[in-house]
């Protein structure tokens, strides 16, 4: 597996930047955070120093959020933050230990270039 730069979900192409700050991550609120996803600049944003299966399983569940954000049933069926999250976390981990598990993907062993753009 090699670390993506950009996800089409749906159609709709984000751009993936990996960031040695976490503040970086949110810099519309300047929160720490592993992950954040922008429908609106279509931007996702990962916190680069983490653990190849921490930095998968971030990858994974902002990816969800942009699947769930397409998908009017998804969307529907989970509107507010206190049920997706645990949800989204649930469901990201079970798929990345399914991934590694029966081998579909490898981590790669070094952390991805980060993006110098903001
Ligand atoms: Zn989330």
């Amino acid at each position: 597996m090699k670390y993506p730069t950009e996800v089409t979900i749906r159609g709709v192409t984000y751009q993936i930047q990996y960031h040695d700050e976490s503040l970086e991550v949110d810099c519309e609120l300047k929160r720490e955070l592993l992950g954040r996803i922008n429908h609106r600049k279509r931007v996702i944003r990962i916190y680069r120093p983490q653990p190849s299966f921490d930095l998968l399983e971030t990858l994974l569940h902002e990816v969800l959020h942009g699947v769930f954000a397409r998908n009017q049933a998804l969307n529907l069926a989970l509107r507010s933050d206190e049920v997706v999250e645990p949800f989204i976390d649930a469901l990201t981990s079970e798929l990345s230990l399914l991934f590694i598990e029966n081998g579909w993907i490898t981590l790669p062993k070094q952390q991805p270039p980060a993006t110098t753009h903001s």
